[in-house]
């Protein structure tokens, strides 16, 4: 079966988007393309001696607001369609939280767990090296995604340094973030997008005057986002009710305890199967899960026309990039769902990761409590935002933080004008 196109998605989420607000019809040109697209097939030397050609991408969509940024991702699943539409999320998201960021993303058509450290190690060297010049402190900066993480932002770092004249290196560390701390990273940056949902969250139930304590959620993705995000909504009382990963499903009506889970699975090769305090259940009961809220956080296209009639929640809190589908999002809408759309629901991360690519050029280093109390302060905004303009125009907040987002990139492109 044909993969479904995410950037198509991009697209009518776009157009529609557009329509409403009457966003300029020459400005409309511009943001509906990407502005780079770089495929790159490189070499590397396997633990065997046998030499792979691997595919790599990184698209560049806007910088009419700063530098492109975005994350790098691993995954078989990884093509130009894909690469496509989280970049051109990537600007987007940037705009709704005023930050000084295009968007860019980027990855590796690989399955990484088919591959030694060692291995891995040297595919994510080949590819910096390869992508060269297309990357850089102040023109591009690459973040962990799906399947990458602070160890491989760490190797991107020292093969981009080691290419360049030694006097220039200390300059440069900001060429990536989501670095390990020992290596330039910021504090707080590891759990920054599952802080962000649980913030949103937060906002949502102030303003539903609905109670977290007691609530049940369930959660798609134990990864970096999905077990912060259920990590850090146990204070507030709520209970995890089901979880669901590559290895499968499962449940316990009566609470799993994520921080009990989250131990299970690094000791489990990050995967939650097998897991004794919970019962295997499958996909589709999974996604029937009666619970208070939903957090998509592993890949795009969950919640579709098949799948969103089954989904039984007051609120979905996209932890993942696209998790629903131009469909799924007209039936969550008409069955009264509430919806904090991705590009405002998961920014943490690229705000935190704005906090560290400053802290770099400053050379500083902030503690938590600094980082933490910035990034509620700079989602929060984002949040008001797009439920303002939600309320003004009585539209899907989609489609709000869309006209947010346009609206800031049609200001600075009149403001500028088109050169020559
Ligand atoms: P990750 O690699 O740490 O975790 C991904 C999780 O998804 C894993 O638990 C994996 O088992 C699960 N998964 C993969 N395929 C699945 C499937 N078919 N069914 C169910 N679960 C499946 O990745 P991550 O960084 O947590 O990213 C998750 C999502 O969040 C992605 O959409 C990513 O683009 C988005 N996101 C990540 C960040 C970040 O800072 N890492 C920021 C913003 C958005």
């Amino acid at each position: 079966m044909k993969k479904a196109s995410v950037y198509d998605n991009v697209t009518k989420q776009f157009n529609k988007a557009a329509d409403l607000m009457h966003l300029d019809p020459e400005i409309r040109k511009i943001l509906a393309r990407t502005n780079n697209e770089v495929i790159v097939n490189f070499p590397v030397k396997m633990d065997n001696g046998h030499i792979e050609m691997f595919t790599g991408y990184r698209v560049q969509h806007n910088n009419a607001l700063g530098p492109y940024k975005g994350g790098l991702r691993y995954h078989p699943a990884v093509d130009i369609d894909e690469v496509r539409a989280l970049a051109t999320w990537m600007t987007w998201k940037s705009a709704i939280v005023n930050l000084p960021f295009g968007g860019a993303k980027g990855g590796i058509q690989i399955d990484p767990f088919k591959y030694s450290a060692s291995e891995l190690e040297h595919i994510t060297r080949r590819f910096t090296f390869a992508l060269g010049s297309n990357i850089g402190p102040e023109f591009d900066i690459p973040a962990p995604d799906v399947n990458t993480n602070p160890q491989i932002m760490a190797w991107i770092l020292d093969t981009y340094l080691s290419t360049m004249p030694a006097h220039e290196r200390q300059a440069a560390v900001h060429v990536v973030t989501g670095k390990p701390v020992e290596s330039g990273g910021s504090i707080g940056r590891n759990k920054a997008t599952g802080q962000g949902v649980v913030f949103t969250i937060e906002q949502w139930a102030k303003d539903t005057n609905f109670d977290l304590e007691g609530a049940a959620y369930f959660v798609q993705g134990f990864g970096n986002v999905g077990s912060w995000a259920s990590r850090l909504l146990k204070p507030h009382g709520s209970k995890l009710v089901a979880v669901e990963d590559v290895s499968g499903a499962i449940a316990n009506p009566k609470g799993i305890d994520p921080d009990d889970l989250y131990e299970y699975t690094q000791k489990n090769k990050g995967l939650i199967g097998g897991y004794a305090k919970a019962k295997p259940i499958d996909h589709e009961t999974f996604l029937a899960t009666k619970a208070d809220i939903f957090i998509p956080a592993a890949l795009e296209n969950q919640i579709t026309l098949k799948t969103a009639p089954m989904l039984n929640v007051k609120l979905v809190a996209e932890g993942a990039n696209g998790p629903t589908d131009p469909d799924g999002d007209k039936i969550l809408h008409e069955k009264g769902t509430d919806l904090l759309p991705d590009v405002l629901c998961n920014s943490g991360g690229v705000i935190v990761s704005y906090f560290e690519w400053l802290q770099n050029k400053r050379s500083e280093f902030w503690d938590l409590e600094e980082v933490d109390g910035k990034l509620h302060r700079k989602i929060v905004a984002g949040y008001e935002r797009v439920r303002d303009t939600a309320r003004e125009h009585n539209i899907d907040w989609r489609t709000a933080a869309y006209i947010v987002a346009l609206s800031r990139l049609e200001t600075v492109y009149k403001e500028r004008g088109i050169f020559p």
